[in-house]
């Protein structure tokens, strides 16, 4: 084995497959994924949208160990050929010399697991950190049973923990129809595929068999709300007329426990924007993704992109052929210098059918919900704040006053509204409500969403635990006489 170290962030389909080929090769190889996570983590809905109710049986750590590494036969494969393989290990950031960072000369990934952080040289590095869900809010989403496909996939298949008997998906895209599929293959029982088009946006035979199997298909419809207290129990559904405009008295209920979100999933672009990768906006991709070559080469010498974080479409849901073909041209082209000849891949000339899913979606929700849906759960900001560019809610009447103008340029600029707003500041750093917040501005502004300037990303990208990169706690002696207040007195010390 050579010293040339080649790392590989993200142990799916594409990550596995790029590390195997560069083990072939003789590289030095790492691979690193965050599962099996720990609930805490997941409760931040990272990397997916796990919403708040996540079965008990995930805290045996032991036993989700066992079942999310033993479903990944891959992985396994990747141990045999020498790999070195990380699991519940994140990366939250990919620190390389420069302006910016002075006190370094090497490349080095930032790394947590739930206890501590570390650094890791790297010589290439190879990003294959998969695709999230995209999720639009309507009114009851923050009740626990509310979850996204990529979650519900993951909590499915993985960890084998979906709690959940009876389910209800929003949108019939081939990740909807898949996820439908899997659901009731574990016994779940599907109650309705909702979808705003007037037709099935995914595969016909895959609908076909949903529907032998006794599925029903609300098609010109939207979810008005998820009912509920403790968590889901139900949801009212409403028929969309030709404009795609509710249509008055035509709400209806409908039972379940659990509401899967699969209106699309977007890159989990993150690593590769911190990382300074040049990114393109394709909708047909999946909103913004990294410029990547035949080979998943970046624009940045060293750094590759490759499975669904290069760019996902709701056809290559059925496909994984594609993204393992171009992960594995990533290993080959690794010691082959990129040159002048780089030229990305052109954006795709035709977007595939349900390229447009969201905004039909965004559209649906706004006319049925309206503006005072919130749209970020962290920071309660409603859609309609955000739009106004309101204050946040903790200033006073007397401190809300604007400071200087803002013109057009800011209202396109996510980052503007979000420190006007605070929507996406809070805790799950915008990851449930950054796509649909630039949706909405799109739809505001009159504006094509590719326009809007997308929020930056910053380290750390994943959530750590304080502990992670806090130093060591006080020593014993100082923890024993630190004065405190609330400390019993001695009997005589009582004033
Ligand atoms: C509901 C559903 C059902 C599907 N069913 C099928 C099917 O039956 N057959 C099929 O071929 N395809 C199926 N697909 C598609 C398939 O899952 C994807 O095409 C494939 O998983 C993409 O592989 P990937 O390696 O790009 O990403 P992923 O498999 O998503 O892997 C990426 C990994 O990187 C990890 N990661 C991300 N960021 C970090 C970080 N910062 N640090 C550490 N780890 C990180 C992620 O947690 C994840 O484990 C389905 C998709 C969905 C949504």
């Amino acid at each position: 084995m050579n010293s040339h170290r080649v790392v590989v962030i993200g142990a799916g389909l594409a990550g596995c497959c790029a590390a195997l080929e560069a083990a072939k090769r003789d590289f030095n190889v790492t691979l690193i994924d965050e599962h099996p996570q720990a609930p805490s983590s997941m409760s931040l809905d990272a990397p997916y949208f796990y919403g708040a109710r996540l079965p008990a049986t995930l805290s045996d750590a032991g036993a989700v160990a066992d079942r999310v590494l033993g479903a990944n036969a891959l992985l396994l494969d990747c141990l045999d050929a020498g790999v070195e393989v990380l699991t519940n290990t994140c990366v939250w950031a990919n620190l390389m010399p420069g302006p910016n960072l002075l006190y370094t000369d090497e490349k080095r990934l930032g790394l947590a697991d739930g206890e501590r952080s570390w650094f890791l040289p790297y010589d290439d590095l190879i990003i294959a950190t998969g695709a999230r869900d995209l999720v639009l809010s309507f009114p009851g989403w923050q009740l626990p049973g509310v979850l996204g496909a990529q979650a519900a996939g993951a909590l499915l298949t993985r960890y084998q923990a979906l709690g959940g008997t009876k389910a209800v998906v929003l949108g019939s895209g081939n990740v909807g129809l898949r996820l439908a599929r899997q659901l009731l293959d574990a016994g779940i029982e599907v109650a309705a595929v909702v979808e705003v088009a007037a037709s099935v946006r995914g595969d016909p035979a895959l609908q076909a068999g949903l529907v032998a199997a006794g599925v029903a298909f609300h098609t010109s419809s939207v979810i008005d709300s998820a009912i509920g207290e403790q968590q889901v129990r139900a949801v009212r559904v409403c028929a969309l007329d030709q404009q795609g405009l509710p249509v008055p008295g035509s709400e209806e209920c409908i039972d379940c426990d659990t509401v899967c979100i699969a209106i699309g999933v977007v890159p989990n672009l993150e690593l590769a924007a911190q990382s300074g990768c040049k990114a393109t906006y394709d909708a047909a991709r999946g909103g913004w993704v990294p410029e990547t070559d035949d080979c998943g080469r970046s624009s940045l010498e060293h750094i590759y992109v490759v499975g669904e974080a290069a760019g996902v479409c709701d056809k290559g849901v059925l496909d994984s052929v594609q993204h393992l073909e171009r992960a594995r041209r990533a290993a080959v082209a690794i010691g082959t210098p990129q040159g002048a000849e780089w030229k990305p891949t052109t954006a795709s000339a035709a977007a595939p059918l349900a390229a447009d899913a969201p905004n039909e979606w965004l559209r649906a929700l706004l006319a049925q919900g309206g503006l005072s849906v919130v749209l970020c759960q962290c920071e309660e900001v409603t859609r309609g704040e955000y739009i106004a560019l309101e204050a946040p809610r903790y200033l006073q009447p007397s401190e809300r006053r604007r400071a200087g103008p803002i013109d057009a340029s800011n209202r396109a600029s996510q980052d503007f509204v979000k420190r006007m707003t605070r929507c996406g500041m809070g805790h799950c750093q915008g990851r449930r409500c950054r796509d649909h917040a630039a949706l909405l501005l799109a739809h505001a502004n009159g504006q094509p969403v590719g326009s809007i300037v997308p929020g930056s990303f910053r380290a750390p990208v994943r959530p750590l635990p304080l502990s992670a990169i806090a130093g060591p706690d006080e020593s014993e002696a100082v923890s024993r006489t630190w004065p405190i207040w609330f400390q019993p007195l001695n009997e005589g010390e009582m004033g």
